[in-house]
């Protein structure tokens, strides 16, 4: 066995979150998912939640419920109910500030919009990360259309970027806690605190962060977060994600898509739209709750683990990773685009190299599954509850044979095999 292979086997026997590798269903064609950062793994017990949903509460309890008493509580209540859970486990949340509804992009757009609204004609400013994920970016072009504001692209979201970008003008800043790209974690208490002095409001996409590390909302004072289920919290593809309104933003902020399910008591079916008091009035229309099924069972394994352990786990796999491409992939010419000081890290690893595009489909042949993003980049992102040190192991050993047998002209060749 090689060193590094020897300390992959050393790293997965003093694991302790190694026993939670069994509790998702299986892949058998895959060597090494390196991709849960993009989608998470389908935990076991999703397929029996959801079947047992479909059968008892869905089939037996029919319209009941919407407002009977199943296992989870009545069926209107989980948009709170499954928020307060997200808040707790991996929020750094009190309750009655999260709600599960809707897609990221479209809470984007609710929670900006409501922001840019409330902070009057005065300021009309929105900045943000020119880097940051496109639907970030597309969802401000609209809003700044719309209301007539003028955008303010900063090149990344360093604290530094953020202060030289606000002022009097700026009525929202919209960042990502750990870019989608470069895996880069900024300080989010930081740059909260620079928005504030501004007197302007910050939004934090946490889609990349949440659930792989610890987040103190509260803390921090965030205004306003959203984030994505399907990722690290293994919800399942196209899983609904949740909003978070700091409590006391609660009544000064207006969302536009006004719906009967997050009116003041929805079955009056009055006229008027008032809307319900609390982070509820973020809802708009009738919750995704079979699309929320599987993230119970995803919350249920990241409670037992616990979000320290799981981070814990994070910073050893990046890093096992990072050993990984200094040993083997740098002489190859791949360059590690995110940071090697694991306090600046999320849960993936960006590396970059000319040629990766055509090199993508050749891994996916040999069940080794990253993920590619423009121009030139292999994203590595080792979920923790479902990764084992080995896997990365073997992954990236695929990786290195792939780049070893292209010959210095290897780019032609791979060009070649993927047209
Ligand atoms: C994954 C991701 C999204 C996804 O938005 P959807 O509406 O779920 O498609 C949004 N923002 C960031 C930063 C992401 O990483």
């Amino acid at each position: 066995m090689s060193d590094l292979a020897a300390r992959a086997a050393q790293l997965d026997a003093a694991d302790p979150l190694a026993a939670f590798r069994e509790r998702f269903l299986p892949a058998p064609d895959v060597v090494a998912y390196l991709d849960g950062n993009s989608l998470g793994r389908p935990p076991a017990a999703a397929a029996q939640r959801l079947d047992r949903f479909v059968r008892e509460e869905w089939g037996a309890g029919l319209i009941r419920g919407w407002t009977g008493d199943g296992p989870g509580g009545p069926w209107m209540q989980w948009p709170e109910r499954v928020g307060d859970r997200i808040a707790a486990a991996a929020l750094g949340a009190a309750p009655g500030q999260t709600v599960v509804a809707d897609s990221t992009t479209v809470l984007l757009y609710k929670l900006a919009r409501a922001a840019v609204d409330a902070a009057g004609p005065g300021r009309r400013e929105i900045v943000f990360d020119e880097g940051d994920f496109p639907t970030d970016r597309y969802v401000l072009e609209g809003i700044a259309a719309e209301r007539g504001c003028v955008l303010r692209p900063i090149r990344g979201a360093a604290p530094e970027r953020v202060a030289e970008a606000v002022g009097p003008g700026t009525a929202l800043v919209l960042l990502s806690h750990v870019s989608y790209h470069s895996g880069l974690r900024t300080d989010a208490a930081t740059i909260t605190r620079i928005a504030h002095d501004s007197g302007a409001a910050l939004l934090l996409d946490l889609c990349h962060s949440v659930g792989v590390l610890p987040l103190e909302l509260d803390a921090w004072g965030v205004d306003l977060a959203v984030g994505c289920t399907y990722k690290y919290l293994c919800g399942g593809p196209g899983s609904p994600a949740f909003g978070y309104v700091r409590r006391d933003r609660q009544d000064t902020l207006r969302q536009p898509v006004q719906g009967w399910m997050g009116r003041r008591d929805p079955f009056e079916m009055g006229p008027g739209y008032v809307p319900a008091a609390g982070v509820r009035g973020v809802v708009s229309g009738t919750p995704p709750i079979l699309a929320m099924v599987p993230l119970l069972a995803g919350l249920d394994l990241l409670e037992e683990a616990g979000i320290a352990a799981v981070q814990a786990k994070a910073e050893a796999l990046t890093g096992f990773a990072i050993e990984l491409v200094d040993a083997w992939l740098a002489p190859l010419g791949v360059r590690l685009a995110t940071p090697r000081e694991a306090q600046w890290r999320g849960g993936h690893v960006m590396l970059r190299r000319e040629g990766f595009r055509e090199l993508l489909p050749r891994l996916w042949e040999r069940g080794v599954i990253p993920d590619f993003r423009e121009p030139d980049g292999i994203r590595i992102g080792p979920s923790p509850l479902s990764t084992s040190f080995a896997e990365v192991h073997a992954g990236l050993a695929v990786l290195r044979e792939l780049l070893a047998g292209d010959t210095p002209a290897g780019g032609v060749r791979a060009a070649r095999t993927a047209g």
